[in-house]
């Protein structure tokens, strides 16, 4: 372990291990073939990583998400790690270089996208390589059990094939139930059965599920009160749509609450600076979709809320789970009520348009890009959904999912949008610079401000970030972008301004209509999973019986565990009063009316509205044990 904790220490300067880790890191470095179980952001790559770098040759990773993958390989390099990726983003004769990098140079890690396993290019490089380990990334999409199943994964197995037995296998994952983690073992022929299971229990965030009409208003209630009852810290509100983060932002600030919103559609420059305020505690609550939180590790997060229903537990679990990572403790609080219900189940239809109608799209996704029959294999091509939808008279969020269908079947990705930065490269040389700036002082200051930020600018485009000159210029970014456009008219400059667009990759050539297959017996195998996780999701909520840790826990198929005792419905039953005293109430209640009887509805007034249940069980029980009769007019002592 001392080797490993150095590798870490060296590279990623984090001065221990999880506990988790360090399990899992032993059975991996003993060479055994081993499945690690891990919620999400429980530091699953480290496990991995850590290991390869200790040991000769180079990893082969099998990661799902090209944009995923891209992430990872910049932060290994970023480390001075040496680190590639081979993916259908990525021209023929890049591939090739790259898969003889994997087989002659010098490095560490060799990320990989399933589709491209079975190619035989790939295969016969594979084969020459000294591979230290198999690591198969988010593995459940191995197994068609489980809720993201990807044929494309089933080519891991003739890999394992090449590359021989004797190369452990990794293989990872947030989500498995036992049917899904035997199934991976088998899929990847583990020579023994062999799962590393975090323990999933957050034993000190007290889970809270509410119902209620008035979510804004509880909301209100709680982003007031977290701190008198669990002492200083931050909060994070999660809501589903980009409107409502501002509006609910804009309420609690109204209301005197340190608050601020984030998502997607602000600048990046912009995340990055809420993002900022909010880890240092200058902003406490921070209202946002689900786009916050990746890889956020901020230890006092006292509160973490939502006023929307998230469609999985998995997704619940993570969120909830940024809490009360100092192990102090902390609330995890969903506000919901019968429309929120009604709501998810009605995703499970938008997810899922009909078979037909996804052929459909798939067609006119190549006719918009006008991509012929037989073409577009491994092209990546800009693609504006909205426009896509206007075009063909689709609605966009049923198009949309369409996409991501084929996406899971291996046709293509479509990526978020992604942050293409705006680039400066100056086309007068330095003395004819010199010449124009001295026509106005205002542009003189600017220029100057560029060439200090940024070098090179005179033999090559440079990648700039207006909203940062602005800052550093005491400018807005509106009158940064003026004034480079303004140079870039008087041809002193050629300014690419930033897009942001999502990207379509295809990963398969144009399929004539009847040779497109989409397995009707998956597409029903997956929408019922999808019923299942979103009835689950309801079932936690709405549910009062369960331990809402053991409910999560048990989703998990983890080891069962005790009731956690924080929770709101252990808190309940703990405040709860006992059957025994409610049956000595009932009694007395009797012996001390004026005629010995009460009836029915005057007990029932007896049990506080939380108790009705329990009330009625007591009865009947002491009615079954002979100590009151029922009668006509009421229940008496017998
Ligand atoms: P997963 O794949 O399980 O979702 P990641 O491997 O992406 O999680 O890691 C989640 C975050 O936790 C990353 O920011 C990572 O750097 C951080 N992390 C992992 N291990 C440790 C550790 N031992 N100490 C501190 N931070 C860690
Ligand atoms: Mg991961």
């Amino acid at each position: 372990m001392e080797k490993f904790l150095e590798i870490l220490r060296q590279y990623w300067g984090y001065e221990s291990f999880r506990p988790a880790q360090e399990k899992v890191i032993e059975s991996v470095a003993g060479d055994k073939d081993t499945l690690a179980l891990m919620p999400t952001g429980g530091g699953k790559s480290i496990c991995f990583q850590v290991p390869a770098l200790a040991k000769d040759g180079i990893c082969l990773v099998v990661s799902p998400l090209i944009a995923l993958m891209k992430d990872q390989v910049e932060t290994l390099r970023s480390k001075g790690i040496g680190a590639l990726a081979v993916h259908s983003a990525m021209d023929h004769k890049t591939i090739g270089i790259t898969l003889d990098n994997a087989v002659y140079g010098n490095y560490k890690f060799l990320y990989v996208s399933p589709e491209r396993l079975a190619t035989s290019l790939f295969k016969s490089k594979v084969a020459q390589m000294k591979i230290s380990y198999l690591v198969v990334d988010e593995a459940h999409c191995i197994s068609q059990w489980g809720y993201d199943f990807r044929p494309a994964y089933l080519q891991i197995r003739e890999v394992r094939e090449i590359i021989g037995k004797k190369v452990p296998v990794v293989a990872l994952t947030a989500t498995a139930t036992k049917e899904v983690s035997d199934d991976i073992m088998e899929k990847l022929e583990f020579s023994s059965p062999n799962v590393i299971a975090t323990d999933f229990s957050r034993k000190n965030i007290a889970y809270i599920a509410r119902e209620c009409e008035d979510k804004l208003g509880n909301l209100l209630a709680v982003c007031s009160s977290y701190k008198k009852k669990l002492g200083e810290g931050s909060g994070i509100v999660y809501c589903r749509e980009r409107k409502r983060c501002e509006e609910v932002a804009a309420l609690l600030k109204s209301s005197g609450i340190s608050a601020d919103f984030y998502h997607a559609g602000l600048g990046k420059e912009e995340r990055n600076r809420r993002q900022e305020e909010w880890k240092k505690g200058r902003t406490d609550i921070i209202v946002s979709t689900n786009a916050f939180g990746m890889g956020i590790d901020k230890a006092d997060v006292r509160l973490v809320a939502h006023i929307d229903m998230p469609d999985s537990i998995e997704a619940y679990f993570q969120e909830a789970g940024r809490a009360g990572r100092d192990g102090k403790p902390s609330w995890a609080v969903l506000l919901w009520n019968p429309a929120d219900c009604k709501k998810l189940r009605q995703l499970v239809s938008v997810n899922y348009p009909s078979i037909e109608y996804m052929a459909q799209v798939y067609q006119y996704v190549f006719n918009y890009l006008q991509i012929a029959y037989g073409d577009g294999l491994y092209s990546t091509r800009k693609f504006n959904l909205s426009e896509f939808a206007r075009n063909y008279s689709l609605n966009a969020v049923s198009a949309y999912y369409a996409i991501k269908y084929l996406e899971q079947e291996g046709y293509w990705e479509l990526t978020d949008e992604i942050d293409n930065p705006s680039r400066i490269m100056f086309i007068v040389d330095r003395n004819d610079l010199y010449s124009i700036q001295m026509e106005n002082s205002v542009m003189d200051e600017f220029v100057k401000s560029l060439m200090r930020t940024y070098t090179g600018l005179f033999s090559q485009m440079v990648r700039i970030d207006e909203e940062y000159i602005a800052r550093i210029t005491t400018d807005t970014p509106e009158n940064v972008k003026a004034k480079l456009l303004s140079l870039s008219r008087r041809k002193i400059i050629r300014y690419i301004p930033q897009i942001r667009t999502p990207m379509m990759i295809f990963k398969c050539e144009r399929l004539q209509e009847n040779n497109l297959y989409i397995s009707p017996k998956r597409y029903t195998q997956r929408k019922e999973q999808m019923k299942k996780r979103v009835e689950a999701m309801i079932g936690y909520a709405t549910q009062s019986a369960i331990c809402r840790s053991r409910y999560m826990i048990e989703y998990f198929s983890q080891p069962v565990i005790k009731d956690c005792g924080v929770c709101d419905i252990c808190l309940k039953r703990k405040n709860a009063p006992s059957a025994k005293s409610i049956e000595k109430t009932i009694a007395e209640a009797i012996n001390n009316s004026k005629d010995k009887r009460l009836s029915f509805l005057e007990l029932k007034k007896l049990a506080g509205p939380q108790n009705q249940d329990l009330f009625i069980e007591v009865l009947r029980d002491m009615a079954d044990r002979g100590i009151l009769t029922a009668g006509d007019d009421g229940f008496r002592i017998a």
